[in-house]
Formats: structure tokens, C-alpha cells, sequence
């Protein structure tokens, strides 16, 4: 309704809005959607989000889909709970720390708001066939936008995925292929068959949409909080979709004069055992090395190397916050202590960042009077192969 053009966001290059596109032609860099933010503020106002559907295409006037009547494609994702967490809270001495809930999303997990962006486009654009390479999730969540539009679903994902998205993805009726590498080796599979096979390649940041779906987390962060962002965020990291998302979801509300030009101090986290973005924060690079012999149970974050990490820190750096690394251990730890004191069952992804956030506590880095927002981005459900019989 409101896009403007595409921007690259290494070259600056623009393209026109309307047509089929993956990387920016000129260097091959992630492309963003830009938007008309005076036209949509016309409608899109805080007092109209008082009456809109509890899904995430409530912001529609800054979502990419021209026609949404006819073509976006709705599983119920987003509008998830912000939930206070008290008992946690008093164990830590935390006032306002939160958890907002990505697990209750179709598919079981954030994955759903990326796909429904980028599925629904594919289908305004005329795609019919879509291929994917997946830790896991992305798989689960493409294969049922795919089939709820009708369109061909190719998944690519490695040998050891959690059983559960193996599963969905065939129930789903998605062509899954398994391979016996890292989601790196699965991308280079869809690259090399892609054009033979007439497949879009709907890869995180290598089409310009699942990005567009990620940032309503921003918009319902701030919603949900009353305008008013939080002190902190921590976010589970793979390839960095929802941190970027987020980052341009504020800089659009800033616009929309819906919120000032204080940011949240981001935290990336990451697994001890595939840590390219605190590796390369750490040393102060603006670009993230290939992290070597990538492993780790939490799935999602088992991206060794992602294309968007010149992106993610700069936001990371520019934002104040920083990159932390958590053990397996820690996480599946932090899975029972949130599970036993507040009855959510959080993906390992989500309990790194708590596991983090009580980390940066105790160093001193994160207030007992903050307003610290975690996102627990998929359901401990789908990772059941994780967790111990005692
Ligand atoms: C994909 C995924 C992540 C990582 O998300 P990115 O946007 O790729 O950084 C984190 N947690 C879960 C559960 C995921 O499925
Ligand atoms: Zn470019």
C-alpha cells in the first residue's frame, strides 16, 4: 500500500517496489522495504491499533503487501502475550522484568511472522515454488504458509533438525530434503538447484519480506508497553532477522512520531558453541568470521555465518548493548528454573537470554530497576529430544 522503493542497505542502490527480487543486483547485500510513513500514519494511528485484528497484520499500512485482501496469508500470527514475570522477578530482585511469549505464534514459533510476509508476497508477485534452507523452524513455518497459499514448498535442513519440524514440514506437504551438514551447506544446496528448479529462494535477509514480518515485534513492544520502549532487550541470534527488524521497526515509529530517539540497549545471544556475532563484538569488527565446527542444541542459533552481521552490530553497537555467549547447559538449565517459577516452557533459544540476562545482572550491566524485555522466540514443545527423564 505504501511502499515506496527497495534499498540496499550496504550500496544505497534503490529498486522499484512491485517485482521479484532476492539480493541488491549491484553487491549483493540484504534489500529493505521503505514506505511512505506520512501516507500510512493517515490511518495507522494509535487510536485506530485500539480496534485491529489481534494478529500482527494490524500494522498493514507499513507492511509490504499491496492487496491485502486477496493475498496476505493468515495463520493468527503475532499479537503474542508481554507477560510480567513476578516469581522470577522476586527471586532476582527484578521489578520489571518481562518475557514476551513468540512460542504461542502458528508453527510454534517467531519464525510464523517472517513467513507470513514473505509467503504472502511470493503469492501477490505470482512465485509458485519456494525453497528454504532451515535450522529448523523457518522449515515448520514456510511449509504451512506454503500450503495455506498453495504454493510448492522445497525445505532443506540438516540431518540432526529436531524431529518435531521434520515432521511438520511433511505433514504440511513440503518436499523436505535432509542433509548432512550445517543450514550454511543446506543455503549452497538451494543456491546451486534454484534456478534449474524455478525456485525462489525465501533464505533469511536473501529476499526482502521475512524481515518486514520480523519488525512487528518491535511495533508490538512498543504497543504493548504503551508507547513507552523498554531499558534492555535480549535476543536469541541466528541469523539476525528480528534484531534487525526491531532496529528498523524503531527508526519507522520515530518517523511516525509515535516514540522518541531513546533505544533499548540490545543483546545479542548466542551459543557458546556458534558465537560469530560476540566473537566479532567483541574484537570490534564490523563483520562477523565464519564460526568454526558450528554446534549447539538450540537449533536457531546454529547459523555459523549470517549475511545481515555488519548490520546486526552496528544496531548492537549504535543501541549501547552488547553479545553474549551461553553454554548448552545453561540454557536447558534456565529452561526448568522459568518452567518451574512461571509455567511458560521456553525454547533453548529463549532460555539463553535469560540465562544471559541473570548473567549481566550479576556483572552489573542490567538494573534490578530496568524494564528488561526477553524474547522467547519458539515453544520448548518442538525441542523435546533436549531435555533429560529426571
Ligand atoms: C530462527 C530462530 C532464532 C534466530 O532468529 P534470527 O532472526 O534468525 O536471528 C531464535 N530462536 C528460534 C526459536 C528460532 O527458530
Ligand atoms: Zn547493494
Amino acid at each position: 500500500m505504501n511502499v515506496t522503493k527497495l534499498v540496499c542497505s550496504a550500496c544505497g542502490v534503490t529498486f522499484a517496489p512491485g517485482k521479484v527480487y532476492n539480493l541488491c543486483a549491484t553487491c549483493g547485500m540484504p534489500l529493505f522495504v521503505l514506505y511512505d510513513l506520512e501516507a500510512a500514519g493517515r490511518t495507522l494511528t494509535k487510536e485506530a491499533l485500539r480496534t485491529r485484528e489481534a494478529n500482527m497484520w494490524r500494522y498493514r499500512e507499513v507492511l509490504p503487501v499491496e492487496n491485502p485482501a486477496e493475498n496476505i496469508v493468515c495463520l493468527g500470527e503475532g499479537w503474542t502475550p508481554l507477560m510480567p514475570m513476578p516469581r522470577l522477578g522476586a527471586e532476582l530482585g527484578m521489578a520489571n522484568l518481562y518475557i514476551k511469549d513468540e512460542g504461542q505464534n502458528p508453527t510454534g514459533s517467531f519464525k510464523a511472522r517472517g513467513m507470513t510476509a514473505a509467503v504472502s508476497m511470493a503469492k501477490e508477485l505470482g512465485i509458485k515454488k519456494l525453497a528454504v534452507p532451515s535450522a529448523g523452524n523457518a522449515a515448520g513455518a514456510m511449509a504451512a504458509y506454503a500450503a495455506r497459499a498453495g504454493l510448492e514448498a522445497h525445505i532443506f535442513m540438516p540431518q540432526d533438525t529436531p524431529q518435531a519440524n521434520v515432521i511438520e514440514c511433511r505433514e504440511m506437504g513440503a518436499q523436505v530434503t535432509l542433509i548432512d551438514g550445517l543450514i550454511t551447506d543446506c543455503g549452497a544446496e538451494v543456491a546451486r538447484r534454484k534456478e534449474a528448479e524455478g525456485w525462489f529462494d525465501v533464505s533469511t535477509l536473501k529476499e526482502p519480506y521475512r524481515i518486514e514480518g520480523k519488525k512487528t515485534l518491535g511495533y508490538e513492544l512498543a504497543e504493548q508497553l504503551d508507547w513507552e520502549l523498554p531499558d534492555a532487550l535480549f535476543y536469541p541470534t541466528g541469523g539476525g532477522t528480528g534484531l534487525i527488524g526491531m532496529w528498523k521497526a524503531f527508526d519507522e515509529m520515530e518517523e511516525l512520531g509515535w516514540i522518541g530517539s531513546h533505544r533499548p540497549r540490545i543483546y545479542s545471544v548466542q551459543a557458546e558453541g556458534c558465537a560469530p556475532i560476540v566473537r566479532a563484538f567483541e574484537a570490534g569488527q564490523t563483520h562477523a568470521g565464519e564460526f568454526p565446527n558450528a554446534h549447539t542444541k538450540a537449533s536457531g542459533l546454529r547459523v555459523p555465518k549470517a549475511i545481515g552481521d555488519f548490520i546486526m552490530l552496528e544496531a548492537i553497537r549504535k543501541s549501547g548493548g552488547g553479545a553474549v555467549a551461553v553454554s548448552d547447559n545453561a540454557m536447558i538449565k534456565a529452561v526448568r528454573e522459568v518452567g518451574q517459577l512461571e509455567g511458560l516452557f521456553l525454547a533453548p533459544e529463549g532460555a539463553a537470554c535469560y540465562a544471559a540476562m541473570v548473567d549481566l545482572l550479576e556483572a552489573g550491566q542490567i538494573g534490578e530497576d530496568e524494564r528488561v524485555v526477553i524474547f522467547n522466540t519458539g515453544t520448548g514443545l518442538k525441542y523435546l529430544e533436549c531435555f533429560g527423564e529426571d
